[in-house]
């Protein structure tokens, strides 16, 4: 394995600090490293394996699909797009979807939206649009995108950034209410916060959010990309407060674990603000792409993914919430979507994560402190009960070690 470490560091840019593991064959919750050793995947790429590693039906599929065809880009039409899309809009209650590839693309294409909404529908003053986010956020690693966030190494050297964008406390209703202006033109927010450390807001803030942007003329723009497609235990997140958002953001599981596939879904009055021209991608919604959203989209209800989530994440959750050990400092999660804080004072969340492994269970430490937990959905109630064991382990073992010292 320490060659192909070697390899990586070597070549490829130092923007990730891997887990020593050098991985090379996936199927279903599994995947095995070069030298053999099986591992239960409870990262699931940050959620965008919900399907679990090379799915039957979607390899079966994209075999087919790349015989066929692959891309044409949107210069032409595809007899797969129409189809994919109307799905995805029947199955998240939107009118029209924007196709792209990567989920911070899908955000890019949310803020062009609002941006040009604020104007063309809300009558703001030219250039004087504004984005609220929230303390915390994770939305991707763009330029723009970046400006919202107000974690210091994101931004840390990366500058100078554009205007236009506010950040209020996440869970605040009163902070919200109080950043809206005449300019505002919408609130990006996630409904849990995922790279933030799975963070939950106060119940009914996502449904207090949403009147107040319908109060104030704002678009309620919700960022589920890493929450949406089943993963928090509903095909939406916001699904468990009925809100209904003006602009939704979905990507990782919508590519089935195989392909990145990402769209922005808006009202009809919100996505008309786009002519020729003014947006595209070369990739996005390419027919092998769209193949798999849709065939994605099909397991997802077929298979009941979402309602599996539900009844195992709570599972999980109880039995983890049965480990009584002094390193677990606070315990949430919503669906197959859970987040373990470790207690920073008596260990790392990357040791943990390190240990885990060793214990064949994968999973990755988000900042710093905390554990994340989100199997693909197809996980069974077994293989939650042997991962538990490891983790129980593992807990046990390094709790016993820094309480001793
Ligand atoms: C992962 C993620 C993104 C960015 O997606 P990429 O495909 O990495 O660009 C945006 N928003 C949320 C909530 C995410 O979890």
């Amino acid at each position: 394995m320490t060659s192909r470490i070697d390899l990586e560091a070597r070549y490829c840019a130092q923007n990730y600090k891997p887990l020593p593991v050098v991985l090379t064959r996936g199927e279903g919750v599994y995947v095995w490293d070069v030298d053999g050793k099986k591992y239960l995947d409870m990262m699931s790429a940050y959620s965008a394996v919900s399907h679990g590693h090379a799915n039957p039906r979607l390899v079966r599929l994209v075999q087919e699909q790349v015989a066929q065809l692959s891309v044409v880009s949107r210069a032409f039409y595809s007899d797969k797009l129409g189809p994919f899309l109307e799905r995805l809009c029947t199955l998240t209650g939107q009118d029209m979807a924007l196709p792209m590839n990567t989920g911070a693309e899908a955000v890019e294409t949310a803020i062009k939206a609002a941006r040009k909404w604020a104007y063309s529908v809300k009558g703001v003053a030219s250039n004087k649009a504004e984005i609220i986010a929230c303390s915390g956020n994770f939305h991707g690693r763009t330029i723009a995108i970046l400006t919202m966030s107000d974690e210091p190494q994101y931004q840390d050297g990366f500058g100078p950034f554009p205007d236009g964008f506010r950040l209020v406390e996440y869970g605040d209703i009163g902070a919200l209410e109080a950043a809206i202006n005449k300019n505002t033109a919408g609130f990006l927010v996630e409904p849990i916060q995922g790279e933030g450390g799975i963070i939950m807001p106060p119940a009914g803030y996502l449904k207090a959010a949403e009147q107040l942007c319908r109060k104030h003329n704002v678009l309620l723009l919700v960022d589920e990309i890493q929450t949406g497609l089943g993963r928090t235990g509903k095909m939406l997140a916001c699904e468990h407060e009925n809100v209904k958002p003006d602009g939704l953001m979905l990507g990782k599981a919508l590519g089935g674990g195989i392909l990145p596939v990402s769209a922005f879904l808006a009202r009809r009055e919100v996505m008309q603000v786009f002519s020729p021209g003014d947006h595209g991608s070369t990739f996005g919604g390419n027919p092998l792409a769209a193949a798999v959203g849709l065939e994605a989209l099909n397991i997802l209800v077929e298979e009941r993914l979402a309602e599996r989530s539900a009844e195992l994440g709570d599972y999980l959750l109880a039995e983890l919430a049965a480990i009584k050990s002094p390193l677990i400092k606070d315990l949430r999660g919503r669906g197959l979507f859970i987040g373990i804080e470790i207690d920073a004072e008596l260990a790392q969340a990357r040791e943990i994560c390190e240990a885990l492994m060793q214990r064949g269970v994968l999973s990755k430490e988000t900042h710093k402190t905390v554990v994340r937990l989100a199997p693909p959905l197809i996980i069974s109630k077994a293989e939650i009960d042997w991962a538990v064991t490891r983790i129980r382990a593992v807990l046990q073992d390094i709790g016993r070690l820094r309480l001793a010292s």
